[in-house]
């Protein structure tokens, strides 16, 4: 991809993004809020974990930590908060459950990253040192998109990061899996504020249940090499940048879906942290969770 696209001068957004290093070799890139991206580094190469709303200049970012190294880049899931910057980067790997674009799976627009960076600046009540206008761009190309599958391993040199298909969130969500420091990169696959996917079946139970079976793929790796030392989602507002969610977060939406599945869940009205208008939705609790995407 030609560098006309990204810049190697550094735009001054771009280098006001905040960098963490959660794990060793494992850097989390904060994108003022609206999501974070992950860059894992092997000996040979790194892989990019998803691409933000494209706010800035993501990709000068990670060359920057990287110094030249080669890297991949992956989505976890479609939506536009994880693409949005998709197309300054070369190829993107995303499951193909999340790869049609012309069964709703939408390529975010324009409009939508400014309108999903502004509930952010609402929400936090921040001022960001970005400007809506120069720094949320128009997408210079279309993204490209190739399509992996549940078991991929990218051998980064020292490091094997696996690819755990996890469906809930998104019919295509996965899970990124790092053998070296026991990390699993869950995207929007385990948070506390949870969102079930409607596209999964078509009533609640069937949603919930396809949902649980990809969870407890996860929690079934206790003693494996992947056996999760933490945790890591692509937001930042149930846990400090930079750490992990707390480990109750997993097995609490496990319970949360399992107490939807039996009927036994007690599904209240809350108002909903992404509404623009202070709207409600039906949620279920469990512990530290809530699961939302249930119907009225
Ligand atoms: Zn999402």
């Amino acid at each position: 991809m030609e560098h006309s696209i990204g810049s190697k001068k550094g735009p001054q957004a771009a280098a006001t993004m905040a960098r963490y290093e959660c794990a060793p070799g494992i850097w989390e890139i904060d994108e003022f809020d609206c999501a974070s991206v992950f860059l894992v580094i092997g000996g040979e190469r790194a892989l990019l974990v998803d691409t933000g709303v494209g706010i800035g200049d993501l990709r000068w970012v990670v060359e920057d930590i990287l110094g030249g190294a080669p890297y991949e880049v992956v989505a976890t899931h479609s939506h536009g908060d994880h693409i949005g910057g998709a197309a300054w980067f070369d190829p993107i790997w995303i499951h193909p459950a999340d790869s049609d674009w012309r069964r709703g799976s939408a390529l975010p627009t324009l409009d939508f990253r400014r309108e999903y960076a502004a509930l952010i600046r609402s929400r936090e009540g921040k001022e960001y040192a970005y400007d809506p206008e120069k720094d949320i761009r128009p997408w210079p190309r279309d993204p490209v998109f190739r399509t992996l599958q549940d078991g991929r391993v990218f051998d980064l040199g020292g490091r094997r990061v696996s690819v755990i298909h996890c469906p809930g969130h998104t019919p295509g969500e996965i899970v990124l899996a790092d053998d070296r420091t026991k990390t699993l990169l869950c995207g929007d696959a385990c948070n506390c504020n949870w969102l079930l996917s409607q596209e999964l079946g078509p009533d609640l139970k069937s949603r919930a249940k396809a949902a649980l079976q990809a969870l407890h793929r996860l929690t079934a790796l206790e003693g494996s090499v992947y056996a999760a030392d933490r945790v890591i989602n692509s937001h930042h507002d149930y846990r400090f940048a930079g750490q992990p969610l707390a480990p109750e977060v997993l097995p609490d939406l496990v319970s949360c879906l399992e107490s939807i599945l039996s009927g036994s869940a007690r599904l209240e009205k809350a108002p909903d942290p992404l509404s623009p208008d202070g709207a409600f939705r039906t949620i279920a609790r469990f512990g530290r969770v809530m699961v939302g995407g249930i119907d009225p």
